[in-house]
């Protein structure tokens, strides 16, 4: 039987995972807070509800993917949000970057309305959602894990199990606070090579085969170097993930100096201007500063 499936979050990702599911003949349903998004999506060709309830009213099984601590809260416990209006056995699948206390709070929630969740953050950006190939960090029993399979197999290449609901979230954050750092340097690095007189391109070629390469310097820097910085992944989240590594720092009280020095970099793109660009253009902010002044 085809499996229906509400998609809460239709941003870049959400979108990308409803049209991978879609494409793999589940029932996809989705909503998104956003107006102009719902539009655009419904014109896209994807099967848009206009409010959570609506979305959720014959569905067994609901993905959310949301910017935000803040969004999540509101989406799955605000009036007719997700745990009111989830029907009794749903499974749900949280799949943002968010804290660990804020995925056990909605998960406990659910819980309570006999609605199962797993703890399912992601790697890999909006192409690898669409072709499958992201890897899924998942927390929670492994029986809801199991339930959640068929899903989560269309989705990505491979699932790995961390422990209970919230130890996904935690392991993604400090991933991602190892890739902004790897961006962050990566910029940096570049443009010095490139105010001290090499040519990008040159200075690309030998940079993406040698010891200081990463997974990030070879996926983005090819499209800073063609002066494409439509997201992929956004600044603003960047910046919000590096928060999350300090609260999560703070709340454990282990000292993360290196996570509050590259949020501040964010932060400053942030304010100059590069919010909705991918976090490759952190490149752009370095090449302005690079400029030589008369
Ligand atoms: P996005 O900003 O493109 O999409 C988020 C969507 O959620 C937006 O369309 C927004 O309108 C919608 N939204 C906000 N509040 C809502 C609510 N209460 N109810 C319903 N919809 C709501 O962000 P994205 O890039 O798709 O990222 C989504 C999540 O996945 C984030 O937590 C992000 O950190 C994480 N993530 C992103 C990437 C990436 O490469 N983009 C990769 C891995 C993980």
């Amino acid at each position: 039987m085809t499996q229906k499936v509400a998609v809460i979050g239709m941003g870049q990702m959400g979108s990308a995972m409803a049209a991978r599911l879609r494409d793999s003949n589940f029932d996809v349903l989705g909503f998104d807070l956003s107006a102009d998004q719902r539009a655009r999506l419904t014109k896209d060709g994807f099967r848009m509800a206009s409010s959570i309830s609506d979305a959720l009213a014959d569905r067994s099984i609901i993905l959310t993917s949301l910017p935000d601590p803040k969004a999540v809260s509101e989406a799955w416990l605000g009036t007719a949000g997700i745990v009111a209006s989830a029907q009794k056995g749903a499974l749900c699948i949280e799949l943002s970057t968010i804290d660990p206390q804020t995925m056990r709070t909605v998960a406990e929630a659910a819980a309570a309305r006999g609605v199962a969740v797993v703890d399912c953050p992601v790697s890999g950006g909006p192409n690898e959602a669409r072709s499958g190939k992201l890897i899924l960090i998942a927390g929670g029993e492994l029986s809801d894990i199991t339930r959640a399979e068929p899903i989560l197999q269309r989705l990505g290449a491979e699932w790995k199990h961390t422990g209970g609901v919230g130890t996904a979230k935690a392991v993604k954050i400090v991933n991602n606070m190892m890739t902004m750092g790897n961006v962050l340097v990566a910029a940096e690095a570049f443009a010095l090579g490139v105010a001290a007189g090499v040519e990008p391109q040159k200075l690309y070629d030998v940079l993406s085969v040698s010891g200081g390469r990463s997974h990030h310097f070879t996926k983005r820097f090819p499209n800073a170097l063609k002066g494409d910085f439509s997201p992929g992944f956004k600044m603003e989240l960047g910046e919000k993930d590096l928060a999350l590594a300090i609260e999560l720092g703070r709340a454990i009280k282990m000292p993360t100096p290196s996570a509050s020095s590259s949020r501040e970099l964010y932060a400053l793109a942030l304010a100059e201007g590069f919010r909705g660009q991918d976090i490759v253009a952190l490149l752009s902010m370095y090449q302005n500063w690079a400029a030589p002044t008369k």
